[in-house]
């Protein structure tokens, strides 16, 4: 079966954006369906729950007439009642794929479409990955810019150099709390977020983390809004503490993007193209600019595209024959149960906003994990559920790959492991602690300093293959009281 004219256009709640629903298929009607079964699939933040419905239901309501949203025990059902085959554009996950494939083959679904929501077509980067097993993202990255014309001046990048990564590794500005960048946009609560918040609670449904005020954009006009005030007035300090963490400020001066970008409401060329802009205005330096860029064309179309390139038996990796499950008090978000303060902050955020930042995802939260041994398909599994960003396509190599070595090295040259002296070089964490990341032995050892050194002597075969990280292995067997600090590691419940 094709699609007619006429044929209604089913949308996922990941592409509520005009790229989706306008242009050529601005005719058609349009079938929202809320899926009681995806709702209780999985222990979801409780705030990502309320982004989705309430994207959904804001969905529903601005497109008016055209749209019909269902609330149905499943996909099916809702497509069995709706009566009519629909148009949908491929999902963004190898399950979802499979099923609306499925519902091809028995005629619900008339044709599936390649989904418009990312800048860089799935075949393109199939056609640039060819062969290769080995991948690095500034190749890729390189590419997306001379392709969409971004940041160029001819065949050459503006400036002169590609990358500006090395302008934005600062550690957090001394004798200040917060980097006193104005605040992130933040969206006015409605009559919309008022019933969600209310059906949440009547819903049979086993969430984590605490409700709060929606933080997040999740409709194509806030997510204008939402760019806009970054671009103004927050884009000019990105980049120069990008990698830096500081306990009173949560936001910092990261874009906070990633919900309504992965909402499908906001169109990554459009994020790139309003940052250039501000750079071709002077309103914003390069090295910010460029860092951002690199994020989104760069990462984010990276990330999206290996997800299909690696396959579904990606997250089946554990290299490093990592087994531990994870304990209760980090999948309950027990914050107030950890005394490491790096550690115990990055879990506030998790609890109180479902979000936390790139380098409190990498350095500790991903850190920690990579030194515990936690499993890197349940790891994957919990920054899926208990993040508002986490959808399907973005954990696997963010986490199986970029945070826990599991696949081997296939995209990140070393394992991200870092003891607490790297913490307390890049945030202002430590002079609050209890622990002292000094030192590796006694009651006040840093669990991650000592964490660290459990870390290399167990890979230490395989780290000293690698010239990026065989120092650590001699610097490790120089350590007289390395058996003492790996017997205190062992036998350590408590962070
Ligand atoms: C262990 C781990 C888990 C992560 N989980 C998620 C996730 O569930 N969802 C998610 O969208 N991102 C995830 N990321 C990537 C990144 O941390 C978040 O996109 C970012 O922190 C979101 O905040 P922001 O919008 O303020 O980002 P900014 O710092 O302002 O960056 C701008 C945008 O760049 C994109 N971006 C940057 N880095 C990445 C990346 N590595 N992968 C994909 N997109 C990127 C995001 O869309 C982001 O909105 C994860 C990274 C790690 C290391
Ligand atoms: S001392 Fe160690 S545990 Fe405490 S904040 Fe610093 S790095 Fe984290």
């Amino acid at each position: 079966m094709t699609a007619r004219d006429d044929t209604p256009l089913w949308l996922f709640a990941d592409q509520l954006s005009p790229v989706v629903h306008g242009g050529e298929h601005a005719h058609r009607e349009v079938l929202l369906v809320e899926a009681d079964s995806a709702l209780r699939r999985r222990r979801y933040h409780r705030q990502k729950l309320h982004l989705v419905l309430s994207a959904l239901r804001h969905a529903d309501h601005d497109l008016g007439d055209r749209a019909t949203l269902l609330r149905a025990e499943t996909y099916t059902d809702a497509l069995e009642r709706y009566g009519r085959p629909v148009l949908v554009h491929e999902p963004t996950s190898h399950a979802a794929e499979r099923f609306v494939h499925r519902l091809r083959r028995v005629g619900l679904v008339a044709d599936v479409l390649p989904t418009p929501t990312f800048a860089l077509p799935r075949k393109d980067f199939a056609d640039w990955a060819g062969e290769r097993s080995r991948f690095r993202m500034e190749d890729f990255y390189r590419d997306q810019r001379r392709r969409f014309d971004v940041l160029m001046d001819g065949a050459e990048p503006v400036g002169g150099r590609w990358n500006y990564d090395t302008d934005n590794r600062e550690s957090p500005p001394k004798n200040q709390e917060t980097l006193g960048v104005p605040k992130p946009y933040q969206p006015r609560e409605d009559g919309i977020d008022d019933k969600v918040r209310r059906d949440i609670d009547r819903m049979d449904v086993d969430t984590v983390g605490n409700d709060g005020p929606r933080l997040f954009a999740v409709t194509p006009a806030e997510a204008k809004r939402a760019l806009q005030r970054f671009i103004d007035h927050r884009l000019p300090m990105f980049g120069r503490y990008e990698d830096a963490i500081m306990g009173d400020d949560w936001a910092m001066s990261h874009s906070l993007l990633s919900v309504p970008l992965n909402l499908g409401v906001l169109h990554p060329l459009d994020a790139v193209h309003a940052a250039e802009q501000a750079y071709r205005d002077k309103t914003a330096p390069l090295a910010a600019v460029e860092g951002f860029i690199r994020k989104i064309l760069g990462w984010r179309e990276y990330v999206w595209n290996l997800y299909w390139h690696f396959g579904p038996g990606y997250t089946r990796n554990n290299k490093l024959h990592a087994r531990e499950d994870l304990p209760d008090w980090w999948r309950d978000l027990d914050a107030d149960s950890v005394t490491a303060e790096c550690l115990r902050h990055a879990l506030i955020g998790v609890r109180d906003r479902g979000w936390t930042h790139h380098i409190q995802r990498l350095m500790v939260l991903g850190n920690h994990a990579l030194q515990r041994e936690y499993n890197p398909r349940e790891l994957t599994e919990w920054f899926a559920t208990a993040y508002v960003d986490g959808f399907r396509w973005v954990m696997p190599t963010n986490v199986v790959g970029m945070s826990q070595h599991a696949d081997g090295g296939m995209l990140a040259t070393k394992p991200y492991a870092s003891g607490g002296a790297y913490i307390n070089k890049m945030s202002d964490h430590c002079g609050d602690c209890g622990y002292d990341p000094k030192k590796r032995l006694g009651d006040d050892a840093c669990p991650f300093t000592a964490g660290y050194w459990a870390f290399v002597n167990r890979h230490q075969d395989l780290l000293a293959k690698n010239n990026r990280t065989q120092r650590a292995v001699s610097s490790m067997k120089r350590l007289k009281d390395l058996d003492a600090v790996l017997a205190q590691e062992k036998s350590r419940t408590a962070f």
